[in-house]
């Protein structure tokens, strides 16, 4: 069977971005189609200035939220990384079959290291070493499929040239894994400037629409979408960012294409008004679920404790076999 990973970072609240560009697809189709394991990144979110306590409420927080829009633990497996060692101990592995310049390349790592320095703090080594624990995460479980949104395409790039190179050099101990980007939305642009992404680690701002914000929250956010001073509703991703962006979160939420869509509209007003609704509509059965499970703390802990216990004991043998084959 098709074994598939992917991840959320619990460095922010979890956005529409991540819902329609990972979470999504993973509840309809990967949880069914495949062994499928999802984790909160929790070690990813020290590589950031980052408050202890928050961390480990955003991480509780975002595991209640997989498991709210649809995760459903009889069929995949949910999990939290720290609590599984081998991601750890198989990242200090491939840090010794990874180069400096490989890292330094790669397109995160230069946006956010810039954006630390311009808030005048220092950039931390894990910022930069970040790819390699991700690749860890992934071959850990000899996975095929990494389910994935646009921006994360690089970082499974590396992965498999990772685990390419480790098998040339020392035999045969990872499966090669390719990423699966979704049909559309694998990128969501934040709503007040569009040519960024959404991201739920930018503070806290009208451009980003995160999965517990309130409907009249969301609502709010979508009619004051930034979009341009033409009239015509019509699908440019490169001349109308903005506009393309509504149209791709609309489709998504509706099951239409950007492109068809373009042509019901008659005005930027009547689009926002009906993409506001999808959005709230999509959202309202997630947070309804993520209330109940907020009422029972202790079915999520079982969970994510009975998710590590499977998880370790799938990466604990690929990870002791790649030990064995570089020599320890
Ligand atoms: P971030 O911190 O940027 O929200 P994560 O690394 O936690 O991202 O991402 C979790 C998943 O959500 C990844 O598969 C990522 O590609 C996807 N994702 C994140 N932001 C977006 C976005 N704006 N559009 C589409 N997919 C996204």
């Amino acid at each position: 069977m098709t074994r598939v990973f992917s991840g959320v970072k619990p460095t922010g609240h979890l956005t529409l971005g991540n819902y329609l560009g990972a979470m999504r697809q993973w509840v309809a189709v990967d949880q069914h189609r495949a062994d499928a394991l999802f984790c909160v990144v929790d070690l990813h979110a020290l590589t950031v200035e980052h408050d202890p306590a928050r961390v480990r409420r955003l991480s509780r927080q975002a595991a209640t939220l997989l498991l709210a829009a649809g995760l459903d633990p009889e069929l995949c497996t949910v999990f939290v990384q720290s609590h599984v060692d081998e991601h750890a101990r198989l990242s200090y592995l491939l840090e010794c079959v990874a180069t400096d310049g490989e890292m330094r390349r790669m397109i995160q790592y230069k946006e956010k290291a810039a954006r630390e320095r311009v808030r005048g703090g220092s950039v931390r080594l894990s910022l930069l070493t970040y790819p390699v624990l991700m690749a860890a995460d992934i071959l850990a479980y000899g996975t095929d499929e990494v389910p994935v949104g646009d921006d994360q395409a690089q970082h499974v790039e590396l992965s498999r040239d990772l685990a390419v190179r480790f098998n040339q050099r020392y035999g045969h101990a990872f499966v090669v894994p390719r990423a699966t980007l979704p049909r559309v939305a694998a990128r969501v642009m934040n709503l007040q400037d569009p040519t960024s992404k959404m991201g739920k680690s930018d503070d806290v701002g009208p451009g980003v629409v995160y999965l517990l914000d309130e409907p009249d929250v969301v609502r709010k956010k979508v009619m004051r979408a930034v979009t341009d001073s033409g009239r015509e509703v019509v699908y440019d991703r490169e001349a109308r960012p903005g506009v393309a962006n509504l149209l791709e979160i609309l489709a998504a939420c509706t099951g239409g294409s950007p492109a068809d869509l373009s042509g019901v509209y008659e005005s930027y007003g009547a689009l926002k008004a009906d993409t506001a609704e999808a959005v709230v509509e999509l959202l309202r059965p997630v947070q309804e679920r993520h209330k109940e499970l907020c009422a029972d703390p202790g079915y999520v802990e079982g969970v994510l404790r009975d998710g590590a216990e499977r998880a370790r004991a799938m990466a604990r043998p690929i990870v002791d076999a790649a030990y064995r084959a570089i020599g320890l």
